[in-house]
C-alpha cells in the first residue's frame, strides 16, 4: 500500500458519493472484524476486508484502488453476509474494481482482469465461453504460456474441451448487454 497518510480530509467526495448512490454504507462499519475473518481468501489479500471498507469510509481512492485485495476478492459474498451492518462489501469489491479499469490504473494482480477481459470476449463474440479461444486470449494478453499446461492437455484429452466454438441463439440480446456498458460510471 502506497505510504501517503490516510485522512478523510484527504479522501475522494466522488467515491463516497458513488458508494452513496449504491447504497453501500461503509459509514455503518464500527470495525468488528468479521468479514475479514470470514473471508476464505483473505491471507492473501495486502488489505482485509475491514481495512477496505475503513478506507473507503475516508475515500483514500488512491490506496483502495491499488491493492490486491479488489482483484483477488472471489465476490462469494461470505464477508457482506457475516457483517452485522448489512454493508455491502461484496458490492464495494466491484465499484473498486470498475474504477480501478476506467481510471486505467494498473491492476496489482494483471492476470485477474486479463482473464476476466477474455472471458467478455468470448462471451461477446460466442454467447458462450468458447473455453480454448479465451484461454488462448488470456495467455496472450498474460504472458504466462506455460501455467496449466498440463491441466489442459488432460482436459482435451477427457474431452472436456471443445476444439470448435459452439454459438447460441439470442446473440444480439447479448450484444445489446454489452452495448450498455460503461455508462454507470464516469471516470
Ligand atoms: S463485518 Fe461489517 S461492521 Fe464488521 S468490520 Fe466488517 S464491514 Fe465493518
Ligand atoms: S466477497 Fe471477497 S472479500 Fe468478501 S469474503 Fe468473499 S472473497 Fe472475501
Amino acid at each position: 500500500m502506497q505510504n501517503s497518510p490516510i485522512s478523510p480530509a484527504k479522501g475522494s467526495r466522488k467515491l463516497l458519493k458513488k458508494l452513496s448512490s449504491r447504497d453501500i454504507d461503509v459509514q455503518t462499519c464500527y470495525q468488528c472484524n468479521r468479514c475479514s475473518a470470514g473471508c476464505p481468501v483473505a491471507d492473501y489479500f495486502d488489505l482485509q476486508p475491514m481495512e477496505i471498507v475503513r478506507l473507503a469510509s475516508y475515500g483514500m481512492e488512491d490506496q483502495l484502488l491499488a491493492s490486491s485485495t479488489i482483484w483477488l476478492c472471489a465476490s462469494c459474498d461470505t464477508c457482506a453476509t457475516r457483517c452485522p451492518n448489512d454493508i455491502d462489501i461484496t458490492a464495494l469489491m466491484d465499484v473498486l474494481r470498475e474504477l480501478a479499469l476506467r481510471k486505467d490504473i494498473p491492476p496489482a494482480v494483471p492476470q485477474v482482469p486479463a482473464f476476466h477481459a477474455s472471458f467478455l470476449e468470448s462471451v461477446r463474440r460466442w454467447g458462450r465461453t468458447y473455453e480454448i479461444g479465451m484461454i488462448g486470449a488470456y495467455k496472450l494478453r498474460s504472458g504466462d504460456y506455460a501455467g496449466d499446461m498440463k491441466l489442459g492437455i488432460s482436459m482435451l484429452a477427457k474431452g472436456k474441451l471443445s476444439l470448435l466454438p459452439h454459438s447460441i441463439e439470442g446473440k444480439p440480446e447479448i450484444r445489446e448487454i454489452f452495448a450498455g456498458k460503461g455508462k454507470e460510471y464516469e471516470r
